[in-house]
């Protein structure tokens, strides 16, 4: 049977609409969430999230503030606007969009943003504590993969649960978070032995790689949860996942479309982290 296909724009959009209440609230209150995007030099990719992020605010109410920098700028000066911002009243989320130009420390650069604010949740204090079970801003791309799952119905408890990458941004966090739902984690990697044999062992198979459809039909078992992380150009143009969907389609459960899964959660998660700092700022 094809497996269902689980929609990220809907999800998100069912968040989305909950945040703009929330945001509502929390105005009468007096307390307007803020969110500040710094985008150094004008990569085409990072300038098409910047303005999805600004949007997503839009749509919900939040305030946004979105400081473009030339490429040119030096590690100070953008250290010294991170201080600026890490001190005005009207930002409760800081996020600065990576790649940075290769003359400035990104590790520098994200330590740099107070915990409080760390709504992407990059900084070693957030990290730390979601190693450690803390409080802690949960990563988006992560955050919004485990929603996903648990909307497709599916328990994590007791689930194996192999993850395809182990970058900072995803593999690792989402490995994390797989644990504290109580799955038993395995991640894999470039490195990984007999790769599509240790996939197949996957209940819940999150694939986080970034090459085109190199997950098929003999990396999943029959009925798995798949989570295409992915976001590759094909040769066509379009955006492609990491998984063959089509046939992966027919052996999953549940599969995430590409466009259209994971994408739409992660801004959504960054969106509900500022909202959360507001509250958490403010004490409300
Ligand atoms: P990275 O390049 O940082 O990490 C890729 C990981 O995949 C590495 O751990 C690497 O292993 C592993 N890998 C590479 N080739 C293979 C292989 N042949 N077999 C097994 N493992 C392999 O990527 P990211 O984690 O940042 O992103 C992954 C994908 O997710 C990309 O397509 C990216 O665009 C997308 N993405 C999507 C987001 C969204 O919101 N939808 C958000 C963030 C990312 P090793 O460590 O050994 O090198």
């Amino acid at each position: 049977m094809a497996a269902e296909i689980i929609s990220g724009k809907e999800v998100a959009a069912d968040i989305r609409s909950q945040l703009r209440e929330e945001v509502l609230g929390l105005k009468e209150k007096g307390i307007h969430p803020g969110l500040a995007v710094i985008l150094v030099g004008e990569d085409p990719a990072s300038q098409s999230y910047v303005k999805g992020k600004a949007r997503g605010c839009e749509e919900v109410g939040i305030y946004s503030e979105v400081i473009l920098k030339d490429a040119s700028i030096t590690q100070e000066e953008l250290l010294g606007e991170i201080d600026r911002l890490n001190k005005d009243s009207k930002i409760h989320g800081i996020l600065v969009q990576l790649p940075l130009p290769k003359h400035i420390s990104e590790n520098a650069v994200i330590d740099h943003i107070a915990p409080e604010k760390d709504v992407d949740g990059f900084t070693p204090v957030n990290v730390g504590n979601l190693v450690i079970g803390g409080e802690c801003y949960l990563p988006c791309t992560p955050h919004g993969i485990i929603e996903l799952i648990k909307r497709s119905g599916r328990s994590i408890a007791g689930k194996h649960a192999v993850v395809i990458g182990r970058s900072n941004i995803v593999g690792k966090p989402v490995s994390l978070l797989l644990l504290q739902e109580n799955a038993t984690v395995t991640i894999a990697h470039s490195r990984t032995a007999n790769l599509a044999e240790v996939a197949r062992q996957a209940d819940i198979l999150v694939v986080a790689v970034g090459r085109a459809k190199m997950v098929g039909a003999d990396y999943v078992k029959s009925g798995a949860v798949v989570i295409d992380v992915g976001v590759n150009r094909g040769e066509d143009k379009k955006l492609v996942g990491d998984v063959d969907f089509e046939g992966v389609k027919e052996i999953a459960s549940f599969l995430t479309p590409v466009p259209g899964g994971v994408g739409p959660m992660t801004i959504t998660m960054l969106l509900k982290n500022t909202v959360e700092a507001a509250k958490r700022i403010c004490k409300a």
